[in-house]
């Protein structure tokens, strides 16, 4: 069946889900289709989730303009969206003399770009916040206001928002092709065609592609590949924020931060790739990756090390910037691209300049006086204090089976997961929601678990319980048949 709609968004990653909430603060009918089974699994699943400064950005980018804005704009977010951000500060070690120019810099830049309370602290004051790294870091620009988020709540959460607040999610709805028409676009998906007056290009890697199925074809989207090692959190290497060594031309260096859940991260390298779909960890990347750690802190090496990642940045090399703007050569298409880092951090306001955009072509747009900023996160039993657990079995007994042991998550959570706004629908939708996987053993013991309950929840066979999209079933038979076969095999 057609479906039509005022404004259609392409891409479910934070961007796409920061302006679809944007816009559900307005009457206007808003639809998002992103192509996988579940928001938040493209550049915005697999990167360093800070919540920049915005010291780096030149003041003459829309970067160094959107940046801090963002993360302005966040400490409200985290309250009405229920994601807790934790505000750490960053710090730019300085290792020799000449690296102190390249601070003042960094300072200048930020002061510009409205950074607020930068500083540049002496060895003596960055040694008391940070004991732990190479006894040959001299200085260090500060920047308080920088923040570590959980970039798939955050995700999930701008997207559930705009749920409740009437914006029309469709996932597994790949577009195949757009065609123009008198008034407006015909967008033809993988689950059926959408009339649309405007269209909104949120497609990260492959916003290029979109854009060239309506002629829009002035940007190239590279691929540009970063890889990380996450660290186990009873690691005895303390860190208190996040941690940059000073910058290159190409590059803001090999990162090292705690996570919003106090694991260790770090990385990332910078290497251009070909294939737009090529997340393979490489062991040059990778070494790259812990050389440069090491040049900060020379205590980290592989012990402790639970899991290795890359994500690919979008990149328009031209101009290294975002570039966010209505499509002079087709009339209702708004390209929002080349959305590279600090695009997380600066999701609130590309979404406030989206919807700027959106008024001038559209014409002025109606508040919605029902909207209701305020969403419910899910219960995070792993956090809660013994009488706050006990209250919340005492209502629903779910929350009192520990699924995954590492990260303490309950049933009653991936529950809750599933029967959300933007249910999870497969084993990786339900970790990035309540983390079961996440921790040490990284799904040895929960995720047959996870695949029941899942099972159970959507009324499907275990076997056509996916990991993550199409074809990516994880059993060929029942669990408990395996076991009975491998109990008879043996005998
Ligand atoms: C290594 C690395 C480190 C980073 N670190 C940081 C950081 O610390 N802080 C920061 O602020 N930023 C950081 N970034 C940048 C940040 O992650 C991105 O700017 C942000 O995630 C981009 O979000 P997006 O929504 O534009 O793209 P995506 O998350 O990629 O979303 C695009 C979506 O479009 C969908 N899609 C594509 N084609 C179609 C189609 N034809 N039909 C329907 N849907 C489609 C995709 O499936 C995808 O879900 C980093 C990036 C990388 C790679």
């Amino acid at each position: 069946m057609k479906q039509k709609t005022e404004v259609l968004i392409i891409g479910g990653g934070v961007v796409g889900t920061a302006i679809a909430r944007e816009l559900s603060k307005y009457r206007l009918d808003v639809i998002l289709v992103e192509k996988e089974a579940d928001v938040c699994t493209g550049t915005s699943k697999a990167n360093t989730a800070l919540l920049h400064a915005g010291f780096n950005a030149d003041v003459n980018t829309l970067k160094g303009k959107l940046n801090v804005r963002g993360n302005e704009l966040y400490h409200q977010l985290e309250k009405e969206l229920d994601v807790p951000i934790k505000w750490i500060g960053a710090l730019v070690v300085a290792k020799k003399e000449s690296d102190m120019d390249k601070l003042e810099e960094l300072l200048e830049n930020g002061q510009q770009n409205g950074v607020p309370d930068l500083e540049i602290i002496e060895r003596k004051e960055l040694f008391e916040l940070e004991p732990n790294l190479n006894p040959d870091s001299i200085a260090a620009l500060y920047a308080p206001t920088a923040g570590i988020v959980n970039p798939f709540e955050l995700t999930v959460a701008f997207a559930e928002n705009a749920v409740e607040n009437g914006v029309e999610v469709l996932l597994e709805s790949e577009v195949l092709d757009i065609e123009e028409q008198d008034d407006y676009k015909l967008v033809r998906t993988a689950q059926g065609d959408i009339e649309a007056e405007l269209v909104i290009n949120a497609a990260g890697l492959y916003s290029d592609k979109l854009a060239n199925m309506v002629g829009s074809d002035d940007f190239e989207i590279t691929p540009r590949k970063g890889e990380y090692y996450l660290y186990d959190k009873k690691l005895d290497i303390d860190v208190n924020h996040t941690i940059f060594p000073v910058p290159t031309e190409v590059s803001k260096g090999i990162v090292i931060t705690p996570t919003d859940e106090a694991n260790l991260l770090i990385g990332p390298n910078v290497e251009e790739v070909e294939d737009k779909s090529d997340l393979a960890n490489t062991r040059e990347g990778l070494d790259k990756v812990m050389r440069g750690a090491q040049e900060t802190i020379s205590d980290l090496g592989m012990n402790g090390v639970i899991k290795e990642f890359s994500g690919l940045r979008a990149a328009i090399k031209e101009t290294e910037d975002f570039l966010i703007e209505a499509s002079e050569k087709v009339r209702g298409f708004i390209n929002v691209v080349g959305i590279q880092s600090p695009g997380l951090a600066s999701a609130p306001a590309i979404a406030e300049m989206v919807v700027e955009i959106v008024k001038d072509e559209y014409g002025q747009l109606e508040l919605d006086t029902d909207f209701n900023s305020d969403h419910q996160g899910i219960p995070r039993f792993r956090h809660m204090s013994h009488q706050e657990r006990a209250k919340l079995v005492e209502q629903n007994e779910d929350y009192g089976e520990i699924i995954c042991r590492c990260e303490s998550v309950t049933k009653g959570e991936i529950i809750d997961a599933i029967r959300g706004p933007i249910g999870a629908r497969t084993v990786n939708a339900v970790k990035r929601r309540v983390r079961p996987g996440a921790g040490r053993c990284q799904g040895g013991f929960c995720e047959p678990k996870v695949v029941d309950i899942l099972a159970e929840e959507l009324g499907i066979e275990q076997t056509e319980v996916k990991l993550e999209g199409k074809d990516s079933q994880l059993l060929i038979e029942p669990a408990k048949e395996s076991l009975q076969k491998g109990v008879i095999d043996s005998e």
